[in-house]
């Protein structure tokens, strides 16, 4: 069976513990049980915390400081916004688990786990020197956001232009070195001027997140979507030949065209034009981009909503 002591600390309450320790009597006598190193420790959390903004080191950080003053296997962290949780250590049978926040905003949940069930002094020292980590964690977890937002585009949720330029260096790189093929997808969405002159910007914003969605949906988890601009996107599709990038792309066209996008209960068309380019030899990001685009256009002047394919070497 598996023992759960939990709590739920704010910061500020943690903090208040902190001042408190060193004024309540009971307090100092428990914490002076382990003694000027529960200081020590606590001085060079204060001080290498602010070392890094990642969360994982902060995490792991703290977890080392922790355990220069008790056995702790384990620490976990979750958060609403991440998929999987942080898990230093090797998890155990007895846990204490902290809802952790600051000034009403949620900053996530940490598990401690051991072998042994925690004693009270234990938990009260985990408990203060978690006023050590809740600055840090918060920064980390503010720059993390800054990042992603810096690489997202705000309006799609898709990937930017940035990330895109960042990403196709890297994949060209590896696709050179392993000799695998790397496709690109530049996909523009047809007659997008139409939309917003007849319904108005917002119903075309709400368009452009619904193609976006609609061409997620249809892409394998492994494939990027990136907004380039405007209503003009890129896929990059890894280890993918043109023969397989082609029913790729047939099934993102194929999806937008079936897609049901309704204003006041009216369907409303939209459809997408293709264009598909492989990687050359001599390509770099902007060369293999402009081919796809120019492809792209062709597929425009071919009638629209079809997909442009690049000759096979
Ligand atoms: P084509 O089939 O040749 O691509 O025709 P088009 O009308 O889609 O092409 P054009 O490039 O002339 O128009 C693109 C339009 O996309 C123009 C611009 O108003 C609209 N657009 C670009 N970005 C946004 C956006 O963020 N939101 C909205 N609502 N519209 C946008
Ligand atoms: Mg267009
Ligand atoms: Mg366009």
């Amino acid at each position: 069976m598996m023992h759960v002591q939990g709590n739920t600390i704010d910061f500020d309450t943690a903090r208040l513990k902190l001042d408190q320790s060193t004024k309540s009597a009971s307090t100092r006598r428990k914490l002076a049980k382990q003694g000027s190193q529960f200081e020590t420790v606590q001085r060079q959390l204060l001080h290498n915390l602010q070392t890094t903004l990642e969360v994982g080191q902060v995490l792991s950080l703290f977890h080392k400081g922790l355990q220069e003053l008790l056995q702790v296997d384990a620490l976990e962290y979750k958060n609403n916004a991440d998929p999987s949780p942080i898990q230093v250590g090797q998890p155990a049978l007895h846990r204490c688990s902290y809802r952790i926040s600051h000034a009403g905003n949620y900053l996530g949940e940490l598990q401690f786990s051991r072998q042994q069930r925690f004693a009270e002094n234990e938990l009260l020292a985990i408990e203060t020197l978690l006023g050590t980590l809740l600055f840090p964690l918060r920064n980390a977890l503010m720059y993390r956001e800054a990042l992603r937002d810096a690489l997202n585009d705000s309006l799609t949720g898709t990937s930017n232009r940035l990330a895109l330029n960042q990403n196709l260096e890297r994949d060209i790189r590896q696709s050179h070195r392993s000799q695998q093929p790397l496709s690109l997808l530049v996909l523009d969405i047809d007659h997008f001027k139409q939309v917003n002159d007849r319904y108005g910007h917002a119903y075309g914003d709400a368009a452009l997140k619904a193609v976006a969605n609609c061409v997620t949906e249809s892409l394998r988890s492994v494939d990027g979507l990136y907004r380039l601009g405007g209503e003009e996107f890129v896929v990059l599709l890894n280890s993918t030949s043109l023969g397989a990038g082609r029913m790729v792309a047939e099934r993102i066209r194929k999806s937008v065209e079936n897609m049901q996008f309704e204003l006041d209960g009216q369907p409303i068309p939209l459809t997408v034009s293709l264009g598909l380019a492989t990687l050359r030899a001599e390509d770099n990001a902007s060369s293999l981009i402009n081919r796809g685009d120019q492809l792209m256009y062709d597929a425009k002047r071919q009638g629209r909503n079809r997909v442009c394919i690049e000759a096979a070497q």
